[in-house]
């Protein structure tokens, strides 16, 4: 961390927010006006639309995610976690990655910790599920449920197979659809390669709470992506929830008992936890409050975005807030960008107001549902080409040139190549073999050690 004397941005996350907050500031601003600090305990930021293809194998891990220090080599990029705001001192505590907790002073705040998973205290969850909020998440569940195919092609044993081969999805918005469906599509691709698994052997369940599924394309597309998915063999519970797994058996509030290696946990985001230790105005559901200049409630050196805030939604009116999407997430960020340098400089403050633009969302290669808003005018579609829109709209979305290349050249050469499928789990061990060749003769060198020293004790 340097000491300066210009005043410091401080740039809590280096998410969507954070990254495109921070780029947008260093560009608006003069050449040694002030230092932009980014803290995130992540030294990249994540696509997150893109983790259900990471997971499928449709992308490489790598490109789903933006290293921070390379596309801001202006600002100070430090790797920990901010665990309080002393707003009075003007301070932030933070934790890095290893090593006592520092104090960081700061002018103008910008809070972006987005979102964390959204939880209940159902019995077996948090022993035996699996979120989708980061590229790790995306990178184990692929990896998991190829294993599942391998243990389950290796075995005799009906029940370890069948337990093996079912895969239970909570939730069924944007995040458990695009999941269910890559990750069907992928097993689908991968049971070619297993002579004792077809995918009639495997059960893919989604489970929610509500009537409906991908709700941000709204009810007839959600409906459409809903059949679609029966159509590929996909069971569809709704209106109903998870009371437990406990050890992978799943018993869900309709009667349904599933004993299943993998459950996947999609069931909506809350605000980041975190922010209660700010000392920042928060809403009903926990996100900090802003004004539709996105700076926090009666602080007007500190600004929100993003998923951790509640913005007014000024283009559907009185009382309405902005959802928590990356659709949001992008343009709200340049807009505080533009606002913090107003703000140093004394100018007034813009208000954030963006007309809904649609949705689009793949559900497996060639599959996917889009709606695309012209004013008032809703163009719907599904089927291939709504999935061309999809991958047309996010690999142009994704951030910097290199991350579109690397990803339009992963999607090329799936097409001609096909994609992998195969797993890498023992990568989360990966000193499990080295440990058992080393250990014997370890022990071996120990021992004789420990005879020297006795030897020459004795003597
Ligand atoms: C699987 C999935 C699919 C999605 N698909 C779509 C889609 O198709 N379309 C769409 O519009 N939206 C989609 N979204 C939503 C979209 O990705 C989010 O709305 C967007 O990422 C929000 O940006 P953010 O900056 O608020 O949060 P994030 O991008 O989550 O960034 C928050 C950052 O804060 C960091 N952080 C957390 N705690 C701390 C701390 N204490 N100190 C410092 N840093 C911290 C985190 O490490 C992270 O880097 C999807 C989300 C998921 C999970």
């Amino acid at each position: 961390m340097s000491t300066t004397e210009r005043p410091r941005i401080l740039v809590v996350g280096g998410g969507y927010v954070g990254l495109y907050a921070a780029r947008r500031i260093l560009k608006k601003m003069r050449y040694g006006e002030a230092t932009v600090t980014v803290v995130d305990p992540r030294s990249y930021m994540t696509y997150q639309p893109f983790l259900p293809e990471a997971a499928a194998g449709s992308i490489s891990p790598r490109h789903v995610v933006v290293p921070l220090r390379r596309v801001l080599p202006k600002a100070e990029v430090l790797t920990g976690r901010v665990t309080t705001i002393d707003q009075d001192r003007k301070v932030a505590t933070v934790q890095p990655l290893v090593g006592e907790a520092y104090e960081l002073p700061f002018d103008y705040l910008v809070i972006a910790l987005g979102a964390v998973s959204r939880t209940f205290p159902i019995p077996g969850l948090a022993e035996n599920g699996i979120g989708m909020k980061g590229i790790e998440e995306a990178i184990g569940l692929r990896n998991h449920v190829l294993e599942q195919l391998d243990k389950a092609d290796s075995t005799t044993d009906e029940e370890i197979r069948r337990k093996a081969l079912t895969f239970v999805f909570v939730g069924g918005g944007f995040a458990g659809a695009e999941t269910i469906g890559e990750v069907e599509d992928m097993a689908r691709d991968a049971a070619k390669y297993y002579p004792n698994v077809k995918r009639e052997d495997m059960r893919f369940i989604l489970v929610d709470a509500a009537d409906k599924i991908l709700p941000e394309v709204g009810p007839k597309l959600g409906q459409w992506g809903l059949e679609h998915l029966q159509k590929r063999g996909v069971e569809v519970y709704l209106g109903t929830s998870m009371d437990s797994c406990v050890g992978g058996h799943v018993v869900l509030k309709n009667g349904l008992e599933v004993d299943s290696n993998t459950i996947v946990w999609t069931a909506g985001v809350k605000p980041n936890p975190a922010l209660a230790r700010f000392g920042l105005p928060l809403g009903p559901r926990g996100h900090v409050d802003t004004a539709a200049t996105l700076q926090v409630q009666g602080a007007d050196y500190i600004w929100a975005a993003g998923d951790n805030a509640q913005v007014p939604d000024l283009a559907v009116g009185e009382g309405a807030w902005c959802p928590p999407n990356a659709q949001h997430a992008l343009r709200q960020a340049k807009v505080l960008g533009d606002n913090v340098i107003s703000g140093m400089r004394g100018f007034p403050q813009r208000e954030y107001k963006h007309a809904n633009k649609g949705a689009v969302a793949g559900l497996g290669l060639h599959k996917g549902v889009a709606m695309i808003v012209f004013g008032k005018t809703k163009i719907k579609l599904k089927g291939r080409l709504a999935w061309y829109m999809h991958r047309g709209y996010h690999g142009m979305a994704m951030p910097t040139f290199n991350r579109k290349i690397r990803v339009f050249a992963d999607w090329t050469l799936g097409m001609f190549l096909k994609r992998e499928v195969v797993s890498l789990g023992a990568i989360e061990n990966p000193r499990e073999e080295f440990y058992e060749a080393a250990a014997p003769v370890s022990a071996a060198a120990a021992k004789k050690a420990e005879n020297t020293a006795e030897k020459a004790k004795a003597s």
